[in-house]
């Protein structure tokens, strides 16, 4: 226990798994604890997920992207391999998920969130099917954008047109900047999508899921891949390479499947247990209007949309809601139906 947080109480809404109520990583909490910081760091920020997706952006720029030189001209054939190496990409990982929790259901519903399963027979998912549609929406646009996207990056840096890291230790370096970079560029582009008539044309449809699986992570309106896509073009003004565009891309067509898989926590094994999905995101589905950002980076917390999970920030989110004009609006209805 440290002294900045009062005392809190552990919301309980669904009939799922209420974990307890989360604090705001210890890099940006006062008075500063540096053991803590380094713990935070080595045990919840790169271990397991965060590794993970720089083991397989290395493994996905090295064996299995095609050299920069035949991006000096952009063809459709050079996006088209890029695009269905994301789609094997992805129904690896996030497909393995997807099976392993939702149709083997191998952990029942220990850790999981919502006591109900994704949607079948529902008029409102394309193919009257959720994970159909979190399919269609994450292959055929995630995909595509993000290897589009990816293609004239490397054409800029096939051209030589912008320069590029080459020591080792600044692409480590820029690596893990790129977690917090996008902390930033996920709340502004997020926080737009949430004014209309954005919400309406592009972000609506991945708000279709309240209830989320591993497919659901960038089941997103092309309108939305575009901007939440659009990290890469951050190295147009600061140093990058072709490995950090790779990787920007692989972290964000990956890192949403755990985060949206309604888990917890993936057992492994009998014993053990790792760190799964994100409560802080998971609070975002249900109630709209709170936790725009990610825990990583708490920019929620600054401008003054947090939600922890406890009965508390509930009840702030709550008296927010009601100085608003369209009060009766509110996730909870949607939430609980
Ligand atoms: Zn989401
Ligand atoms: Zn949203």
């Amino acid at each position: 226990m440290h002294a900045m947080t009062a005392p809190r109480t552990r919301l309980q809404r669904t009939n799922g798994y209420d974990p307890e109520p989360f604090d705001v990583p210890p890099i940006f909490q006062s008075p500063s604890r540096p053991g803590a910081m380094v713990t935070w760091f080595i045990t919840a920020f790169l271990w397991p997920q965060s590794l993970l997706w720089i083991g397989i952006g290395a493994l996905t720029y090295h064996v299995f992207t095609p050299g920069l030189d035949r991006f000096a001209t952009l063809g459709i054939d050079d996006v088209s391999i890029l695009w269905a190496r994301n789609v094997a990409l992805m129904l690896v990982v996030i497909g393995g998920q997807h099976y392993w929790l939702h149709i083997r259901r191998a952990q029942g519903m220990e850790f999981k969130y919502e006591g109900r399963w994704l949607a079948t027979n529902r008029k409102s998912f394309t193919f009257d099917d959720q994970t159909r549609d979190n399919m269609f929406w994450t292959l055929v646009s995630g995909g595509g954008i993000a290897a589009f996207y990816e293609s004239v990056m490397f054409g800029l840096y096939a051209d030589k047109a912008i320069g590029q890291l080459d020591a080792l230790w600044a692409i480590a370096l820029m690596t893990i900047a790129v977690f917090f970079i996008e902390g930033v560029h996920f709340y502004a582009n997020h926080r737009l999508l949430h004014v209309d008539p954005l919400y309406r044309w592009f972000h609506a449809l991945h708000h279709r899921n309240v209830n989320t699986g591993p497919w659901t992570g960038i089941s997103m309106h092309p309108g939305e891949h575009l901007l939440y896509l659009s990290l890469p073009f951050v190295f147009l003004v600061i140093p990058g390479s072709p490995f950090l565009v790779t990787f920007s891309l692989v972290y964000l067509m990956l890192s949403p499947s755990p985060s949206h898989s309604g888990f917890h926590r993936f057992r492994i094994g009998k014993r053990h247990t790792v760190h799964g999905g994100d409560l802080f995101h998971n609070l975002h589905h249900r109630y709209f209007e709170v936790n725009y950002g990610m825990l990583l980076l708490p920019m929620d917390k600054w401008f003054g949309t947090f939600h922890d999970g406890s009965l508390e920030a509930h009840e702030t989110m709550k008296t927010r809601r009601r100085a608003t004009p369209d009060a009766d609006d509110t996730g909870e209805v949607i939430a609980d139906a």
